[in-house]
């Protein structure tokens, strides 16, 4: 997760212990728990100490998965946390998503023969169509970019994969598990509209606190759930 305002509560829900440091060199975050026999590590980017906010963004994303990863030998990622929706791909405020088919990057325009595909990324997510209509979660492609604002260029590029989940995480820790080869999963409660009449800054920060909340509702169910249809033992 990216922000300690998406982690917090779903520490508490998860009874996770209290966060340590993941890695000597990096800023982020590990709590642990047993959740129904299963171990779960929830890792955060942590801190940026220059800056003094959390380190969101692709960059921190794929470092701090790597480092975990490194630490274990893990069934499944799931980076998990906020995300933007398209209104006119029918998402509303607080729905909650996991990831359809393969994730993204919307920012990556390299106009350069092959280097076009390179930069769209497009990682396998494992299938979650079952899992959502059990638990009634939608699904949608993810895709992922290092702004928070939509500039016209990404809008084409959300179109032309057909994306409805916008966020910030999500395509880098993709791009880990598929080097891993581990089953990759997006779990995103929606703040903000990204086509909406609103500005998307503000209407981030107004849901921010209830659409974390609902995410660490569902976080034991979508965790039991997948524990259910992952390959593997739990270990
Ligand atoms: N302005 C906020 C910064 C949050 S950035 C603050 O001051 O705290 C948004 C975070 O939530 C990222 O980690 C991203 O993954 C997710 N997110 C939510 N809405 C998003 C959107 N519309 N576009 C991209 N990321 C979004």
């Amino acid at each position: 997760m990216a922000m300690e305002a998406e982690a917090a509560p779903v520490r508490l829900r998860l009874g996770l212990s209290a966060p340590t440091r993941l890695h000597p060199a990096l800023p982020a975050t590990c709590s642990r728990a047993l959740v129904s026999g299963v171990p779960v590590r929830l890792v955060t980017a942590g801190v940026d100490e220059r800056s003094g906010v959390d380190s969101i963004g692709t960059i921190p994303a794929a470092v701090t998965a790597w480092a975990a990863s490194q630490q274990g030998t893990p069934r499944v990622l799931v980076s998990a946390g906020t995300a933007g929706g398209l209104d006119s791909a029918g998402a509303r405020i607080g729905d909650l998503y996991l990831t359809h088919g393969p994730v993204v990057f919307h920012d990556r325009r390299i106009p350069l023969g092959g280097f076009a595909r390179y930069g769209v990324g497009s990682f396998p997510s494992l299938d979650c169509t079952s899992l959502a209509a059990e638990l009634g979660l939608k699904t949608a492609v993810f895709t992922s970019g290092d702004s928070l604002d939509l500039a016209p260029a990404d809008e084409r590029a959300m179109g032309s994969s057909g994306a409805c989940v916008k966020d910030m995480e999500s395509a880098a820790v993709a791009y880990v598990a598929h080097r891993l080869g581990v089953p990759f999963v997006g779990f995103r409660a929606i703040t903000d509209l990204i086509d909406g009449p609103h500005h998307v800054a503000d209407e981030f920060a107004r849901n921010l606190a209830a659409a974390s909340a609902r995410l660490a509702d569902a976080f034991p169910r979508v965790l039991g759930g997948l524990a259910a249809i992952l390959p593997g033992r739990p270990g």
